[in-house]
């Protein structure tokens, strides 16, 4: 059997910063105002681009925490990225930066002019917690008349989060208010949500539950989404997450090399026994389930949670060590 690698990389972003200017109840990374508020360098942008370009992958996004929070680092990634030959798909953005209409549009310009032409816009009531929708409808305005593309994300939120006052956030509570119980439920159906960070706080209470026992009953006997590599992220820190496992990382260096079991003893547990291994290795070190859990990602996350705060240094894999001491949810 060859050794596990990241050898190929397909399609995935920079994340430029973990902080945020909202710190949105579905948010995998747990980005909030609290965290680290470190932006990517232009050399670590360069860094990351090159192995991506290195490993097949030709074209990235940007993401966050929130990348407009440093126009001037925002526009250092994309000159990096433009230098090393990764083209940019879109920036992500959650509009807290707007102030007006005229100077919206002489920033995305800017932006434009160093190979950005799509803004992704989140537009979903998570992030309308904390963010005016008048900010959000500014943004789309200034996107329209600098000729920036728009990929909103998601177009089916826009009636309703609009029919609310646009002048002021409005929590979940609001939005059940308004229109009915369950309609957090609906929206777990209607958004592609990863169950993971701050939305297996929020939506694991929402689905079935079980216990560990039966959780690890029915997990698959490995995790080959670790493997995956159709929306992968690596972060100013260097730093490659897997698609929609947050709180795992392999080291920007490691990326194309065999994943080497000492360095990486989780990886390799959950690779090859998946999320039984790990917690039979959590159980060895005194980890005991202290509720039920909504599948193995739930599961994973708890065991992962206890690892990283009983074992601080042992397990350097789990990170960045924010994503564990961060605030569960800011109010
Ligand atoms: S069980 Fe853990 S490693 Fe596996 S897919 Fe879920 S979060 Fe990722």
């Amino acid at each position: 059997m060859p050794e596990p690698a990241i050898a190929r990389l397909h399609s995935g972003g920079l994340v430029v910063n973990y902080v945020c200017s909202s710190a949105c109840a579905h948010c995998s990374y747990r980005s909030s105002p609290r965290r680290d508020h470190a932006y990517i360098s232009e050399a670590a942008a360069a860094a990351n681009c090159r192995v991506c370009r290195s490993l097949g992958c030709r074209s990235m996004h940007i993401g966050g925490g929130e990348p407009f929070l440093r126009p001037e680092g925002l526009k250092g990634a994309l000159r990096a990225a433009r230098r090393e030959g990764v083209a940019i798909e879109y920036v992500e953005t959650n509009s807290s930066w707007f102030k007006d209409e005229d100077s919206a549009v002489v920033l995305l310009g800017e932006l434009q002019a160093l190979g950005c032409d799509t803004l992704l816009v989140s537009i979903d009531p998570f992030h309308n917690e904390f963010i005016p929708f008048h900010k959000v409808k500014g943004v789309l305005r200034a996107c329209r008349r600098a000729g920036m593309g728009i990929f909103p994300w998601v177009m089916d939120f826009y009636e309703e989060i609009d029919r609310l006052d646009d002048r002021v956030p409005h929590a979940l509570a609001e939005y059940e208010a308004a229109y009915g119980p369950g309609y957090l439920e609906d929206v777990l159906a209607r958004y592609r949500i990863t169950l993971c960070g701050r939305a297996v706080d929020t939506f694991g209470p929402l689905l079935p539950r079980q216990t560990a026992p039966a959780v690890l009953a029915a997990a698959p006997r490995s995790c080959p989404r670790l493997l995956g590599t159709g929306h992968f992220h690596l972060d100013l820190y260097g730093l490659y997450v897997p698609p929609g496992c947050v709180g795992l990382a392999v080291r920007r260096e490691h990326l194309g090399q065999p994943l080497d079991r000492a360095t990486y003893p989780l990886f390799r547990t959950l690779l090859e026994r998946g999320v039984n291994g790990l917690h039979e290795l959590a159980a060895g070190l005194g980890y005991r389930p202290g509720r039920e859990y909504a599948g193995e990602c739930d599961l994973c996350a708890d065991l992962r949670a206890f690892l990283a705060a009983s074992h601080p240094d042992r397990f350097p894999e789990l990170a960045p060590r924010e994503f564990y001491t961060a605030d569960r949810r800011e109010t």
